[in-house]
Protein backbone atom coordinates (compact mmCIF):
# COMPACT_ATOMS: atom_id res chain seq x y z
CA UNK A 1 0.00 0.00 0.00
CA UNK A 2 1.02 3.68 -0.66
CA UNK A 3 2.41 5.44 2.35
CA UNK A 4 -0.73 7.97 2.29
CA UNK A 5 -3.45 4.73 2.03
CA UNK A 6 -1.88 2.78 4.68
CA UNK A 7 -2.78 6.11 6.77
CA UNK A 8 -5.99 6.47 5.19
CA UNK A 9 -7.21 3.11 5.86
CA UNK A 10 -6.31 3.60 9.97
CA UNK A 11 -7.90 6.90 10.13
CA UNK A 12 -11.61 6.40 12.20
CA UNK A 13 -14.46 8.20 11.35
CA UNK A 14 -16.95 8.67 14.43
CA UNK A 15 -20.28 9.57 13.23
CA UNK A 16 -22.64 12.43 15.46
CA UNK A 17 -18.78 13.51 17.48
CA UNK A 18 -18.98 15.72 19.12
CA UNK A 19 -22.71 16.50 17.90
CA UNK A 20 -25.24 15.09 15.67
CA UNK A 21 -24.13 15.07 11.79
CA UNK A 22 -20.14 15.53 12.20
CA UNK A 23 -18.32 13.28 11.10
CA UNK A 24 -15.16 13.28 13.03
CA UNK A 25 -11.92 12.13 11.94
CA UNK A 26 -10.27 10.41 14.64
CA UNK A 27 -6.49 10.27 14.47
CA UNK A 28 -5.44 8.52 17.36
CA UNK A 29 -5.01 5.19 15.60
CA UNK A 30 -2.24 6.83 13.49
CA UNK A 31 -0.95 8.42 16.72
CA UNK A 32 -0.53 5.32 18.36
CA UNK A 33 1.01 3.54 16.09
CA UNK A 34 5.10 4.25 15.39
CA UNK A 35 5.12 3.43 11.87
CA UNK A 36 2.33 5.00 11.29
CA UNK A 37 2.83 8.10 12.87
CA UNK A 38 6.57 8.44 11.62
CA UNK A 39 4.77 8.47 8.13
CA UNK A 40 2.06 10.90 8.72
CA UNK A 41 5.28 13.21 10.12
CA UNK A 42 7.37 12.57 6.58
CA UNK A 43 4.66 13.15 4.26
CA UNK A 44 3.81 16.28 6.29
CA UNK A 45 7.49 17.38 6.19
CA UNK A 46 7.74 16.51 2.57
CA UNK A 47 5.12 19.13 2.04
CA UNK A 48 7.99 22.20 2.40
CA UNK A 49 9.90 20.70 -0.60
CA UNK A 50 12.98 21.62 -0.57
CA UNK A 51 12.43 25.22 1.24
CA UNK A 52 15.10 25.80 4.39
CA UNK A 53 12.38 26.19 7.09
CA UNK A 54 12.88 28.48 10.00
CA UNK A 55 9.97 27.81 11.91
CA UNK A 56 7.33 25.09 11.67
CA UNK A 57 3.72 26.94 13.81
CA UNK A 58 1.15 24.28 14.72
CA UNK A 59 -2.17 25.42 16.02
CA UNK A 60 -4.16 24.48 19.33
CA UNK A 61 -4.19 21.45 20.13
CA UNK A 62 -4.13 18.48 17.54
CA UNK A 63 -2.05 20.67 15.46
CA UNK A 64 0.72 20.95 18.30
CA UNK A 65 1.33 16.96 17.51
CA UNK A 66 1.93 17.00 14.07
CA UNK A 67 3.89 20.14 14.27
CA UNK A 68 6.51 19.93 16.77
CA UNK A 69 7.44 16.24 15.55
CA UNK A 70 7.49 17.97 11.95
CA UNK A 71 9.73 20.49 12.97
CA UNK A 72 12.33 18.10 14.82
CA UNK A 73 12.49 16.30 11.84
CA UNK A 74 13.32 19.51 9.63
CA UNK A 75 15.42 21.10 12.43
CA UNK A 76 13.45 23.80 12.81
CA UNK A 77 11.64 25.88 15.34
CA UNK A 78 8.39 25.33 16.56
CA UNK A 79 5.73 28.10 17.29
CA UNK A 80 2.22 27.66 19.18
CA UNK A 81 -0.95 29.26 18.10
CA UNK A 82 -2.93 29.18 20.77
CA UNK A 83 -6.59 29.54 22.11
CA UNK A 84 -7.06 33.05 23.54
CA UNK A 85 -5.40 33.69 27.42
CA UNK A 86 -3.37 30.88 27.41
CA UNK A 87 0.04 32.65 26.08
CA UNK A 88 2.07 34.52 28.99
CA UNK A 89 4.01 37.13 26.93
CA UNK A 90 2.44 39.86 24.22
CA UNK A 91 0.42 38.81 21.42
CA UNK A 92 -1.37 39.39 18.19
CA UNK A 93 -4.85 38.34 17.97
CA UNK A 94 -7.29 37.20 15.32
CA UNK A 95 -10.89 36.07 15.70
CA UNK A 96 -12.92 33.73 13.23
CA UNK A 97 -16.75 32.75 13.16
CA UNK A 98 -17.57 29.16 14.44
CA UNK A 99 -21.28 27.83 14.02
CA UNK A 100 -22.21 29.75 16.97
CA UNK A 101 -20.41 32.41 17.87
CA UNK A 102 -16.40 33.47 17.75
CA UNK A 103 -12.86 32.32 18.68
CA UNK A 104 -10.26 33.93 19.30
CA UNK A 105 -6.29 32.78 18.65
CA UNK A 106 -2.89 34.14 19.96
CA UNK A 107 0.42 34.16 18.64
CA UNK A 108 3.47 35.95 20.84
CA UNK A 109 4.58 39.06 18.91
CA UNK A 110 8.06 38.05 18.87
CA UNK A 111 7.72 34.15 17.92
CA UNK A 112 8.29 35.00 14.21
CA UNK A 113 10.96 37.56 12.44
CA UNK A 114 9.65 39.53 9.48
CA UNK A 115 10.34 37.17 6.50
CA UNK A 116 11.17 34.03 8.19
CA UNK A 117 9.86 31.01 6.25
CA UNK A 118 7.12 29.14 8.06
CA UNK A 119 5.78 25.78 7.52
CA UNK A 120 2.02 26.20 8.77
CA UNK A 121 0.21 23.13 10.41
CA UNK A 122 -2.73 21.48 11.42
CA UNK A 123 -4.36 18.06 11.55
CA UNK A 124 -7.18 18.75 9.47
CA UNK A 125 -8.84 21.55 7.10
CA UNK A 126 -12.73 21.88 7.42
CA UNK A 127 -15.12 24.99 6.53
CA UNK A 128 -10.91 27.02 6.88
CA UNK A 129 -11.85 29.32 9.55
CA UNK A 130 -8.89 28.19 12.31
CA UNK A 131 -6.70 28.35 9.47
CA UNK A 132 -7.48 31.72 7.98
CA UNK A 133 -7.30 33.37 11.43
CA UNK A 134 -3.61 31.48 12.09
CA UNK A 135 -2.35 33.04 8.56
CA UNK A 136 -3.69 36.37 9.18
CA UNK A 137 -1.31 36.39 12.67
CA UNK A 138 1.50 35.25 10.42
CA UNK A 139 0.73 37.75 7.67
CA UNK A 140 1.06 40.66 10.25
CA UNK A 141 4.32 39.33 11.09
CA UNK A 142 5.54 39.40 8.00
CA UNK A 143 6.31 36.07 8.01
CA UNK A 144 6.72 33.67 4.58
CA UNK A 145 4.44 30.96 4.86
CA UNK A 146 5.98 28.30 2.52
CA UNK A 147 3.49 25.65 2.77
CA UNK A 148 -0.25 25.63 5.06
CA UNK A 149 -0.67 22.05 5.00
CA UNK A 150 -2.70 19.28 6.71
CA UNK A 151 -2.77 15.80 7.36
CA UNK A 152 -6.59 15.73 6.21
CA UNK A 153 -8.42 18.25 4.29
CA UNK A 154 -12.50 18.17 3.82
CA UNK A 155 -12.37 19.50 0.48
CA UNK A 156 -16.40 19.27 0.16
CA UNK A 157 -15.69 22.19 2.83
CA UNK A 158 -14.12 24.52 0.43
CA UNK A 159 -11.34 25.58 3.53
CA UNK A 160 -9.15 26.30 0.82
CA UNK A 161 -11.29 29.57 -0.19
CA UNK A 162 -10.40 30.91 2.95
CA UNK A 163 -6.28 30.91 2.56
CA UNK A 164 -5.93 33.41 -0.32
CA UNK A 165 -3.46 32.49 -3.00
CA UNK A 166 -0.99 30.39 -0.18
CA UNK A 167 0.32 27.47 -1.12
CA UNK A 168 -2.05 24.77 0.39
CA UNK A 169 -0.90 20.71 1.07
CA UNK A 170 -2.85 18.17 2.40
CA UNK A 171 -1.55 14.15 2.97
CA UNK A 172 -5.12 13.12 2.79
CA UNK A 173 -7.56 14.95 1.29
CA UNK A 174 -12.24 13.91 1.45
P1 LIG B 1 -12.24 24.69 10.53
O1 LIG B 1 -11.91 25.97 11.22
O2 LIG B 1 -13.70 24.54 10.23
O3 LIG B 1 -11.38 24.45 9.30
O4 LIG B 1 -11.95 23.53 11.58
C1 LIG B 1 -10.69 23.06 11.73
C2 LIG B 1 -10.40 22.60 13.13
O5 LIG B 1 -11.50 21.90 13.72
C3 LIG B 1 -9.23 21.66 13.07
O6 LIG B 1 -8.24 22.16 13.96
C4 LIG B 1 -9.77 20.32 13.49
O7 LIG B 1 -9.01 19.84 14.59
C5 LIG B 1 -11.21 20.51 13.91
N1 LIG B 1 -12.20 19.76 13.09
C6 LIG B 1 -13.16 20.29 12.31
N2 LIG B 1 -13.91 19.35 11.72
C7 LIG B 1 -13.41 18.16 12.12
C8 LIG B 1 -13.73 16.77 11.84
N3 LIG B 1 -14.75 16.41 11.01
N4 LIG B 1 -12.98 15.81 12.42
C9 LIG B 1 -11.96 16.15 13.23
N5 LIG B 1 -11.61 17.41 13.55
C10 LIG B 1 -12.31 18.41 13.01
Amino acid sequence: MADADTLRAALRDVPDFPKPGIIFKDITPILGDGELFQTSIRLLAETASDAAIDKVVGIDARGFIFAAAVADRLKAGFVPIRKKGKLPWKTREASYTLEYGEAVVEIHQDAVNPGEKILLVDDLLATGGTAAAAVRLLDQLEAEIVSVSFLIELTFLEGRAKLGDHSISSVLSY
